[in-house]
Formats: structure tokens, C-alpha cells, sequence
């Protein structure tokens, strides 16, 4: 029986759910999470149980890790009928306050990478392996106890979204129906659609020109945009520069999994470096990935097939940082500026 605490960012939990499948074929997996990124594993078949650990609200601080890590064991033990301990605690995010809340629930060993600020409290430490894509490197974290061996071929997330999530997907595009005029229809006779994602945590991962690529495919594609309230001002600037009829902005309307599920139904996505990326690889919808002052080699990397980065290989300060600076130290942020809307739009094009 095993846990896997993951209380990162949504991409992180996204390339998470491999391990989870792999640990699922040993036996039942219970996941610590936080309750954004919770919902991502609804309808999952690899998770008996999701554990909440809101560690920036209701969990704060000490009295909450341990009030987290109490009812973790709790659950544990109802589930296991005997109090006893988890066979091994996959440590997918490597802070110390996650290493004291698997310790704290209890587990036989504590299984995390190299590189994480935690690994003092791991028994058993994995290399970080830095070439590796990062779905890889937490799959590769089921190895502890097994000869080396390499992660499966062509690996990739896994999402589930359900009922619900058709439904308000549905309601969205019936909301949105729009002119059949000017757009190409596939053999079922249904509109094209590319979802185009412009937002990120990090300003200079997001790509200048959405507005300029939501134009230039509007003539051929139906082009809705995704993100959440945060990408909503955005969205409407996006939308009012881009001056087309049939834009559909889905920001702030549809949940994480309804995102998923908007993206499967898309020829193409287009995004940042950012969570939707990650999204597209759980859903297999081909990707077109704009790149900045980050670069794929850092294990992020789209893995839909097919799927194309767009990056300016020829920048010499580029990778500037592993999340993205703030500011561009450099002051003129070549590394976005110069990918132009037409060369991404060429780019959609050639795997749509
Ligand atoms: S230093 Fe280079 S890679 Fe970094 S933000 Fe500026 S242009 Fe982009």
C-alpha cells in the first residue's frame, strides 16, 4: 500500500499520475494533495483515496501539518483495518514540510529524489536524473526496490474527466455556437476547434502574441481560450485585439478536468510552458508549446503525439531561469519577442 505525496503545482500533479498507475498495479494508492490540485484525479482508477492537505489555508503551519497527517493515518488505518504503516511514501514534491507530513502519517520507507530539500528525512534517495522528462523521473521513483530499469516507452499522463465535465463542455460550445461559414468542418462534419492557453505564474512565459494567432486561425479554425480567473483581463484583451466573432472565452468557466476535457476535443492547443501543456499531454492532443526563457530539456516538455516546441534556439541567454524571471534581465526579451504569430500559426498548421 502506498501514498504519494504530491502538494506542487497543477503540470506536477499531472506528471504524477504515471507513478500512480504503476504503484496501482502493486496495490491501493492513496494520494496527499492539495485541493487545487485534488479535482485532477477525480474518476482516476489508479486512486483509492484522495488525502487533502490545504497546506496555505486551513492546514497553515505546524498545528495544521500535523491536524493534516493525523487524519491521513486515520483514513489509513480504517482502510487498512490494523494500524500499521504505508509500505513506502513517494515523495513527488521534495519540501521538508512534505517529508515531515509523510513521516508523520507513517510509512516503512520514505522514497524521494537527490535534489529535493527533504531528502535528510528519505530512507531510500533517488538520483535526479536531469535528461530525464519529469513524468519519467517520478515513474522512475517505483523503482526503488527493483533492479534498474528504464520508464516504459512513449510515457504519458493519464486524466479523467467524467460526466460533469462533457456536460459543461457541452453547455460551453452549445453557449458559443457560432458561424459554419469560413471553417472547415472535419469528416463528422463538426468545426475544428484550437484551444489556445496564454496564461502562466511566470510573466515572461507568456507569449506576447495570442491575440495576432487567435486572428490569423479564426479563418480556418474555431479558437477558444482557456485559463482561469486570473487569465480573464487577459482574455478580454485578447479578445478585443483579436476582433473575432466566434472567440470563444472559456477562461474562469470550466474546472481543471473541463479543461482537459475542452482540450481533448481540440485539433490543436497552443500554450506556454504551463500547466496546460501538461493537460494536452494527459488528453494526447497534438501541442504546440511556446517556450521562452525556459527550454523542454528541463523535463517539461510537451508529450502528445504529435507535438512541436516553438523556441528561439538561436538566443544565447536562453535558458535564462528554470521557472521564468520576473523581468527579462536583459531588457528585451528576445526570447518571446521574435517567435512571431506567423511562424506558431505555420506551426499549428503542420500538425493539426
Ligand atoms: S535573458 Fe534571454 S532567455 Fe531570459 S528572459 Fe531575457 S531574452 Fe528571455
Amino acid at each position: 500500500m502506498s501514498l504519494v505525496v504530491q502538494t506542487s503545482f497543477i503540470g506536477d500533479m499531472v506528471l504524477t499520475t504515471p507513478l500512480i498507475a504503476e504503484l496501482a498495479r502493486r496495490g491501493p494508492v492513496d494520494v496527499l494533495a492539495t485541493p487545487i490540485t485534488a479535482p485532477l484525479l477525480a474518476n482516476n482508477p489508479s486512486v483509492r483515496r484522495v488525502i487533502m492537505y490545504d497546506k496555505r489555508g486551513a492546514d497553515r503551519g505546524p498545528v495544521g501539518l500535523w491536524r493534516a497527517a493525523r487524519s491521513t493515518r486515520e483514513l489509513f488505518e480504517e482502510g487498512k483495518k490494523s494500524p500499521v504503516r504505508y509500505d513506502a511514501a513517494y515523495m513527488a514534491q521534495g519540501s521538508v514540510r512534505s517529508a515531515i507530513a509523510a513521516r508523520l502519517v507513517g510509512a516503512k520507507e520514505y522514497v524521494g529524489f537527490s535534489t529535493s530539500p527533504g531528502r535528510a528525512l528519505y530512507t531510500k534517495v533517488m538520483f535526479y536524473r536531469e535528461e530525464r522528462h519529469h513524468a519519467e523521473r517520478l515513474w522512475a521513483l517505483s523503482t526503488w526496490n527493483a533492479p534498474a530499469t528504464d520508464p516504459p516507452r512513449g510515457i504519458r499522463p493519464a486524466l479523467y474527466p467524467g460526466e460533469t465535465e462533457r456536460e459543461a463542455v457541452d453547455a460551453l460550445l452549445a453557449r458559443n455556437a457560432g458561424r459554419l461559414s469560413g471553417q472547415q468542418p472535419t469528416a463528422s462534419g463538426q468545426q475544428r476547434l484550437v484551444v489556445v492557453a496564454p496564461g502562466s505564474t511566470w510573466a515572461t512565459k507568456r507569449w506576447p502574441y495570442f491575440a495576432d494567432l487567435a486572428r490569423l486561425l479564426s479563418s480556418t479554425y474555431r479558437v477558444a481560450l482557456i485559463g482561469g480567473e486570473a487569465e480573464q483581463d487577459a482574455a478580454r484583451t485578447i479578445r478585443g485585439e483579436a476582433a473575432v466573432a466566434d472567440f470563444i472565452d472559456a477562461t474562469g468557466q470550466l474546472s481543471l478536468l473541463g479543461s482537459a476535457e475542452l482540450i481533448r476535443r481540440a485539433a490543436v492547443l497552443v500554450t506556454n510552458d504551463s500547466a496546460p501543456l501538461h493537460l494536452a499531454s494527459a488528453m494526447n492532443t497534438p501541442t504546440v508549446a511556446v517556450f521562452g526563457p525556459t527550454v523542454p530539456g528541463f523535463g517539461f516538455g510537451p508529450l502528445a503525439s504529435p507535438s512541436v516546441v516553438a523556441g528561439n534556439d538561436a538566443l544565447a541567454c536562453r535558458p535564462c531561469h528554470r521557472h521564468g524571471p520576473r523581468r527579462c534581465p536583459l531588457g528585451h526579451w528576445r526570447c518571446m519577442r521574435d517567435l512571431s504569430a506567423t511562424h506558431v500559426a505555420e506551426l499549428v498548421e503542420r500538425i493539426a
